[in-house]
């Protein structure tokens, strides 16, 4: 298949290769079905890709997830990794809201529970949390709560009462990034974020309480405490300004003292840091508090969701409704892992017929737009999940499904242990405005699929229309198919509010 002059070679079923050329380091590989790839092929996905593998140090190939589509510099859905010792570590290739990403809330509710009180329950809810560009956060963040959630993250957050024991382990690294170091995020970003802990932000993040459709692996199901007819919550939000305006500071300090390396690359979006630099350090350093940061916004919201469905439904949120986080996991981050990677006869590593053995490396694992997918017995994977594998969300669209799935056996080998992070944008915000009109999808919504959507503004809902997504669907089969990411249940929306 071709694309705007990027050949590509089908490696086998759902795996295509972008063969090293010129100044790539490695090949790339897009991981989708036919009709993925057609889409993928459509924006400029292809070439950032491609471009992605003149970062140095990178290892393998670049990869694409099958929802992948154009970002800033590397595409979302991207996942690179690179050497930790003698590589860089990239800004653009996290992604600007650093720690982007969805959890799970179970339930002991069925949708019968919530039938018929649906408005009231997402009145409630948008009462309850904080969305839009408006300021003002669950929370007024003042000095000590911005130091205690950088710093310590979820931990934090339980310590002030936002939160129950176990929820902790329910979150990638228990909720707390060991090696965050507020002191290298500036006081603009601190700044930035003060009134915003405990807010959804505009766009594409939101809440979203949905029913339990499908299971297809029962056991796993029931390690999850998934049932068919369940109510869950799925809450979707980042770092709001202070991830970004961090993300912003990094890339034009970069620019400053990196420009050497800047002038390589063959998109200045791409601005990486050289491993082992003092840069690196203090950016790998202000990511983990920012990291931090976003998991405690997802528990302040966490917290509102609980006190709300239990003042709805006047019933204990933990002890009767049974409100345990199933799992919460990021989309944009970075995070040294050691993988096995293709060495040369010297031990540095190598691809294609220059790789004649492998061995175990420490990585930049680059995830943006992508979801970490750790099989079972992973050590990384918590306890009461090793067994079958560490839960991976993902989001479809307010008007389709959304799922759960489970690490994969072969997302190890295939994707450094990862897989998709949703349905993957069809179309730009701009082009979705024009294509639909917000009142119109959410009374479609409403009378079309009893889907109850509250929104702080009109576009919102018109740029994150149902149709500006792809296929969920197919994305999972991919996912699945490639036994990456297993499906294991399916969700459907009962009720929505967006920023
Ligand atoms: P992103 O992290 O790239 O902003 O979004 C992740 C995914 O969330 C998108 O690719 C899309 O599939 C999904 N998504 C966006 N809006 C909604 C929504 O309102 N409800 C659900 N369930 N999924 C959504
Ligand atoms: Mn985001
Ligand atoms: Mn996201």
């Amino acid at each position: 298949r071709e694309f705007d002059g990027i050949r590509l070679e089908k490696v086998r079923e759902h795996v295509w290769e972008i063969p090293r050329e010129g100044d790539m380091n490695v090949p790339a590989r897009v991981l989708a079905s036919e009709s993925l790839l057609a889409e993928i092929g459509e924006d400029d996905s292809l070439r950032q890709l491609k471009n992605a593998t003149h970062l140095p140090g990178m290892v393998e190939p670049a990869l694409c997830m099958p929802d992948g589509h154009q970002g800033y510099g590397f595409p979302v859905g991207g996942v690179g990794a690179i050497d930790a010792r003698t590589g860089c570590i990239s800004p653009g290739a996290v992604g600007y809201d650093i720690n982007c990403g969805v959890r799970m809330v179970r339930t002991n509710l069925t949708y019968d529970d919530v039938r018929g009180r649906e408005e009231e329950l997402v009145d409630a809810l948008f009462e309850a949390i904080p969305s839009g560009l408006g300021g003002g956060g669950v929370i007024g963040g003042d000095a000590d709560a911005i130091e205690g959630a950088l710093e310590r993250g979820v931990e934090w957050a339980v310590e002030e009462g936002y939160g129950i024991e176990s929820d902790l382990a329910r979150c990638e690294d228990e909720g707390r990034r060991p090696d965050a170091r507020p002191e290298y995020v500036s006081q603009k970003a601190m700044d930035r974020g003060r009134n915003q802990m405990g807010s959804l932000g505009s766009g594409n993040h939101f809440l979203e309480v949905q029913r339990v459709t499908d299971v297809f692996r029962e056991a796993v199901a029931e390690e999850y405490g998934l049932r068919e007819d369940g109510i869950v919550v799925l809450i979707h939000c980042g770092s709001r300004g202070l991830g970004h305006q961090t993300c912003n500071d990094y890339l034009r300090r970069i620019e400053k003292e990196h420009g050497d390396l800047l002038a390589d690359l063959p998109d200045k979006e791409l601005a990486a840091a050289p491993a082992g630099s003092e840069l690196a350090e203090e950016y790998y350093g202000a990511m983990g508090a920012c990291i931090n940061f976003a998991w405690v916004n997802r528990q302040l919201i966490t917290h509102q969701a609980r006190e709300t469905f239990g003042e709805v439904f006047d019933a204990d949120p933990i002890e009767d409704l049974g409100m345990e986080l199933l799992y919460d996991v990021a989309h944009n981050i970075a995070k040294k892992e050691t993988h096995e990677v293709g060495v040369d006869a010297d031990g540095r590593p190598a691809v294609g017929d220059e790789a004649v053995d492998r061995a175990d490396r420490e990585l930049y694992v680059h995830r943006k737009g992508a979801t970490r997918a750790f099989p079972a017995g992973h050590e990384d994977v918590p306890e009461a999940y090793r067994g079958v594998g560490q839960p991976v969300i993902i989001p479809g669209s307010m008007g389709a499904g959304s799922y759960v799935l489970r690490g994969g056996d072969e997302s190890m080998s295939v994707s450094f242990g990862s897989t998709a992070h949703g349905a993957g944008r069809l179309m730009s915000r701009t082009q979705a405005k024009q294509e639909f009109w917000g009142g119109d999808v959410q009374d479609d919504l409403e009378d079309g699929q009893q889907i109850y959507v509250k929104a702080e503004s009109g576009a919102t809902i018109a740029e994150e229309a149902p149709g500006v997504y792809k296929d969920i669907d197919e994305v999972i089969r991919v996912s699945d198919e490639l036994g990456i990411g297993d499906k294991v249940a399916r969700t459907f929306p009962v009720c929505n509010i967006k920023g």
